[in-house]
């Protein structure tokens, strides 16, 4: 493998103690499996505002172009919560993402065997699952202008936001969805609020219009507020939900609870395909926040992290071989007993700190190689 570039961006709270696990497995698998990964850390979030007074510099927005991949721990904190709402940790998120267009946001649920009791949910209804939600993650409502909060009177304030969407912009991410049902079971489901909604029964109009393209998948729809009680009711009906930016902020929170964890989900943000690297721009991070409850303690699960590191080998870099050993090498651990404390049971092995269960990761990949 030529040189690749990682720009790893750790964040705030237990972003820092989950980071360094993933820069021991890059190392492994540079030694171990003659990649070539260059790894560059820079600030963001919380740390950047005390450093720099901003969560995202404009140095470290020019490393994010000239690296092959980003990988991002979690940013936020309490520390930064009264500041004005431009100035916090989370708009340096928003800004990377926006900046570099990474409209498709990918983020499986998978149920671990050995962690199937860990789920709220019974166990034959989560056994296997295994979907995959795809977010429309730089427009929609959460983007949208006008915005704001406002007197309306002496008394009464407004505040408003807007959903808005164009034909082209659902196109891709529509076509993003059929591309990656046809890699799995070809069924799809996208997800709207065509009923009520302007913006999304333009949505779906735009799906069923891509569809024609994609003529081997089994295109189905369903209502927003339906498929939150599809979700939880009967998971294993759906294989790839495609939806609008809010709507599958908040499916993909729900599904991720399916398994059990938050601190087991990775999620991988795709972009258009850029000549300069060569590929799609892409950034990877677990789906949990920073935990600032646990920070500092090494005790945070770093295997959401790691597996964000999995989605990199495959998504950015084709090294799909290398992803599947991955986790293999989570999943023995996991059946061998060893968890993490927000996963431990009465019946687990050991409960492993952080890095005790990154190392239990890389001496696994050892047996495995
Ligand atoms: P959170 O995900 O940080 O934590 C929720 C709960 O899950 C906490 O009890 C925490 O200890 C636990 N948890 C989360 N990840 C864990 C892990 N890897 N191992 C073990 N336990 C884990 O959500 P929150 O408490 O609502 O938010 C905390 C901060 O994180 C806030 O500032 C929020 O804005 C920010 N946040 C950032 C992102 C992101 O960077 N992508 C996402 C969500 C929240």
């Amino acid at each position: 493998m030529s040189q690749k570039k990682i720009l790893l961006l750790p964040g705030d709270g237990i972003g820092h103690e989950i980071s360094k696990e993933v820069e021991k497995l890059i190392e492994w698998f540079n030694i171990n499996h003659s990649l070539n990964f260059e790894i560059n850390k820079a600030s963001i979030g919380g740390e950047s505002i005390d450093k720099y007074d901003e969560p995202l510099t404009d140095k470290v927005l020019s490393e994010a172009f000239d690296s092959d991949a980003i990988l991002l721990g979690a940013v936020g904190g309490p520390k930064w919560e009264g500041l004005p709402f431009e100035q916090r940790p989370e708009r340096g998120l928003l800004k990377i993402r926006k900046e570099l267009d990474l409209f498709a946001n990918f983020r499986p649920a998978i149920v671990f065997d050995s962690l199937k009791g860990s789920s709220s949910l019974k166990e034959e209804i989560i056994n296997g699952l295994d979907i995959m939600i795809i977010r429309e993650l730089t427009s929609g409502i959460y983007f949208g202008e006008p915005r704001g909060i406002e007197s309306i009177s002496d008394k009464v304030k407004k505040g408003y936001n807007t959903l808005v969407y164009t034909s082209d912009q659902i196109e891709r991410i529509a076509k993003v969805g059929f591309e990656t049902s046809m890699k799995r079971s070809k069924k799809l489901c996208s997800v709207d609020k065509a009923n009520v909604l302007e913006s999304t029964e333009l949505w779906r109009e735009v799906v069923v219009e891509t569809s024609k393209s994609f003529p081997e998948v089994e295109l189905s729809h369903m209502y927003v507020d339906n498929a939150s009680m599809q979700l939880v009711r009967d998971p294993k009906q759906f294989d790839v939900i495609v939806t609008t930016n809010m709507f599958g902020d908040i499916l993909s929170d729900c599904a991720s609870m399916l398994t059990g964890s938050l601190g087991m989900l990775p999620s991988a943000s795709l972009g258009k395909f850029d000549k300069k690297i060569n590929n799609r721009r892409a950034m990877y991070e677990p789906v949990h926040g920073s935990a600032p409850d646990i920070a500092g303690k090494n005790i945070a699960n770093p295997l959401a992290m790691i597996q964000s590191l999995g989605m990199m080998l495959e998504y950015s870099f084709n090294e799909t071989n290398l992803c599947v050993t991955l986790k293999k090498a989570i999943s023995n651990i996991l059946n061998q007993g060893y968890r993490t404390k927000d996963i431990a049971t009465d019946k687990c092995k050991r409960i492993l700190s952080t890095s005790d269960m990154g190392d239990a990761i890389i001496n696994e990949l050892g047996k495995l190689k």
